[in-house]
């Protein structure tokens, strides 16, 4: 059998990220003050986040940002992830294409969000900090996050999105066995929780609320800041290990995708798997397609405008320049809780306008159907988030078959689904639906927005 596996010994893993906003012609709008519509200083950052961060979060100069050598000592722990060559899932489908995923699966919290926990709080740490507060929607970000503010030495409150705080108990578990306190939001702990529960008794929360109440108690909090999963520069760029790993196994394998594919929350595993290819569009022209597999109930990318909005629901970020559905959209409750919000981050929104993106939306019963082949074909139970990725997949494989073209496509694994088994009892008990969002329900959360572009 041909070789299945692309492995990296320690010794490869990058030294640097790869900040794709040195080499974009067209840089990200920048962040406004939501008051004077002006420019935000990086000054007007550091209430929120660590002054390192706020480096990263502006810099459109460096391309390459070194790793620090603590962070690198932790990526050892589970890093570099496999490359694997999806033989299983090919024959299945009967394709010519070839498929091969990047494991981030095999992270000890099972996803790859401590690509960017751990620098977060490396960073905060270095600064002095001693307390940090964070929103979790599925719980993905709230475990990486209370993994690493364990390993740093950093006590962590972390608001859980309710829905999932009731759904996703083990998730809860999880965080606290790292020593986090985890809270379901909206809570009666913040004002901004307050406020929604008072107007809405019964509603169950979303990542802007989440969002909200996080930022508020960093605020009012001493020596505490806000770390956050996903949608921010600085995000993108500690996920690009994803990328730079994937690049070299791939040459290993002797073959360059012709298609990336990656799931679609706020954008982090997405522009990990896929700004260290496009940096080969930008720089060389390479011929390559790379798309962002977001669920049919969230359509930012696809459905959403580009303007300028909050980052959370009550209004306490800056203004980012996103693909949104407006900072009160309220998603379906997918159970795909990961990519249940309302925007996009401010680089791959740009990169969607300039055409080096495309979207796609995925229902969620097509995302099961395709978890559900993925894991008797590969033996690995995806995350249902990770499995949008999987479906749009077997779409381009299927297509490739139909031309009878051999090509060659690489997505992004995000995570695995086994703390996840109570969507996958709801999909085989027929529970689960798909959600049709009109162009009237966008429109009520879209509307309001005001006209800044
Ligand atoms: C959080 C999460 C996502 C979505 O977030 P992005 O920032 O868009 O990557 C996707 N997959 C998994 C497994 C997640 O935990």
């Amino acid at each position: 059998m041909a070789t299945k596996k692309f492995l990296l010994q320690e010794k490869d893993i990058p030294t640097a990220w790869y900040n794709i906003v040195a080499d974009m012609k067209n840089k990200p709008l920048p962040a406004l003050n939501p008051g004077t519509k002006q420019p935000l200083n990086p000054e007007d950052w550091y209430p929120l986040f660590a002054e390192e961060l706020v480096a990263q979060e502006v810099n459109q100069k460096d391309p390459w940002i070194e790793i620090p050598e603590e962070v690198r000592d932790m990526y050892k722990v589970w890093r570099p992830t496999p490359l694997v060559r999806a033989f299983g899932l090919e024959k299945a489908l009967d394709t010519p294409a070839h498929i091969y995923f990047k494991n981030e699966s095999i992270s000890p919290v099972g996803s790859h969000k401590l690509n960017s926990s751990l620098p977060q709080a490396y960073y905060c740490k270095k600064q002095g900090i001693t307390n940090l507060t964070t929103e979790t929607g599925a719980g993905q970000w709230g475990a990486a996050m209370a993994y690493a503010a364990k390993a740093f030495g950093l006590e962590l409150a972390v608001y859980m999105v309710k829905i999932s705080y009731e759904q996703k108990p083990y998730r809860r578990s999880i965080m606290q066995t790292f020593g986090a306190q985890v809270i379901a939001s909206p809570s009666m702990s913040t004002k901004a929780g307050k406020k929604i529960l008072t107007d809405n008794p019964q509603y169950m929360g979303s990542l802007g609320t989440a969002i909200s109440e996080a930022i508020e108690l960093a605020i009012g909090t001493p020596n505490c800041k806000y770390v956050l999963g996903s949608v921010l520069n600085h995000v993108m760029l500690h996920q690009t290990v994803i990328g730079l790993e994937a690049e070299k196994q791939m040459e290993m394998a002797g073959e360059y995708p012709d298609i990336v594919i990656g799931c679609f929350g706020g954008g982090s595993n997405f522009s990990g798997i896929s700004y260290p290819f496009l940096r080969h569009k930008l720089l060389n022209g390479k011929d390559i397609r790379v798309i962002a597999a977001e669920p049919a109930s969230c359509p930012k990318l696809t459905r959403g405008v580009f303007q300028y909005d909050f980052g959370d629901e009550t209004g306490y970020t800056p203004f980012i320049p996103m693909y949104t559905l407006g900072h009160t959209f309220a998603p379906p409750h997918i159970h795909a809780g990961g990519l249940r919000y309302h925007g996009a981050g401010s680089i791959v929104s740009q990169l969607k306008r300039d055409n080096y993106v495309e979207a796609v939306d995925i229902e969620q019963l097509d995302a099961f159907k395709a978890a559900v082949l993925f894991a008797q074909t590969e033996g690995i139970i995806p995350a249902p988030e990770s499995s949008h990725a999987i479906a749009q997949t077997i779409n381009e494989a299927e297509q490739a078959k139909k031309e009878g073209k051999a090509k060659t496509i690489l997505f992004s694994l995000s995570g695995h689904g086994l703390i996840d088994m109570a969507a996958y009892d709801s999909y085989f008990a027929g529970d689960l639906l798909n959600y049709d969002l009109t162009d009237a329900d966008l429109a009520k959360s879209i509307a309001p927005l005001e006209n800044i572009v």
